[in-house]
């Protein structure tokens, strides 16, 4: 048996990066998968099908703002509605918006807290009464090493991030009496079109950093979920697993 038969996961951000890998993945080892976007409608459609004809399992993805509470209240419904169950949710999106203190803006700030920290409450909010009635369920939340240690350059996104892993230990408290556990996933320095964007001497700076001499990939993640997302983790909550490559210790 495949470690998510049977299972229904919903993955934020998933038209593209480390999302997409986890789709790909968790459709691999036998699950449903639900995926939001925010734009890429066209990309969105290919890894529906891709999922589909790959894997052989339903896919479908869902054009919603994980910012916006109202819009993730929808898409947890819609989901329900499609997928008729939900066991595992992975708050994966997130941006950054990466500038110093001194020339970073208020609307620079309230984008990156609300698109990668408030969409995580926004998200488990709305899957909170499916997960209690079925008394069991997995929440990833897809926090950072920078979460964990600080960077300059990322004052908005390390603090969203370091609030993420706060929310997944409060939650964790909560809400493992009711079955559901909550992780966070910290990934180091994973190669996606987020991280294309740095200039080759700070790539450089942080491969060399890394004990492992390598960028991640999105697959590197995507394995750890799995392993989250599965009954093979079931005695495990409210933890941060970094998948880094040795970057941080
Ligand atoms: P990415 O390649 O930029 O992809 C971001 C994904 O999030 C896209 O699917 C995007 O949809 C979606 N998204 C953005 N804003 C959204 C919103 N408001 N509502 C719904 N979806 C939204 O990013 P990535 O590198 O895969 O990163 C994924 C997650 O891992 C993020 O939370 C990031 O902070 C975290 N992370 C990444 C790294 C890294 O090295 N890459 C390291 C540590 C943590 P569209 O395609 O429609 O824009």
């Amino acid at each position: 048996m495949k470690l998510l038969e049977n299972k229904v996961a919903l993955i934020t951000g998933a038209s593209r990066g480390i999302g997409k890998g986890i789709a790909e993945h968790f459709a691999k080892e036998g699950a449903n998968v639900a995926f939001s976007y925010a734009s890429s409608e066209e990309k969105a459609k290919a890894l529906e099908k891709e999922l589909q004809d790959t894997y052989g399992i339903k896919a479908k993805g869902y054009r919603s703002n994980a910012a916006k509470f109202a819009e993730a209240e929808e898409l947890v419904n819609a989901v329900l509605a499609d997928f008729g169950q939900l066991d595992i949710l992975v708050n994966n999106a997130g941006i950054t918006r990466d500038t110093l203190l001194m020339r970073m803006s208020e609307e620079q700030w309230d984008e990156v807290i609300e698109t990668n920290l408030k969409s995580a409450f926004n998200l488990t909010k709305a899957v909170l009464k499916p997960l209690l009635k079925q008394r069991s369920g997995s929440i990833i939340n897809m926090t950072s090493v920078v979460g964990v240690m600080g960077n300059a350059g990322q004052a908005n996104y390390a603090a969203s991030k370091a609030g993420m892993i706060g929310f997944t230990k409060s939650i964790a408290k909560e809400l493992g009496s009711r079955g559901i556990r909550c992780n966070a996933v910290a990934p180091g320095f994973i190669e996606t079109e987020m991280t294309a964007a740095l200039d080759e001497a700070t790539l450089k700076g942080w491969t060399d950093a890394i004990p492992l001499k390598r960028g991640g990939t999105p697959e590197d993640v995507a394995n750890a979920c799995v392993f989250l997302g599965s009954d093979m983790s079931t005695y495990i909550t409210g933890q941060t697993l970094q998948v880094d490559g040795g970057m941080l210790m």
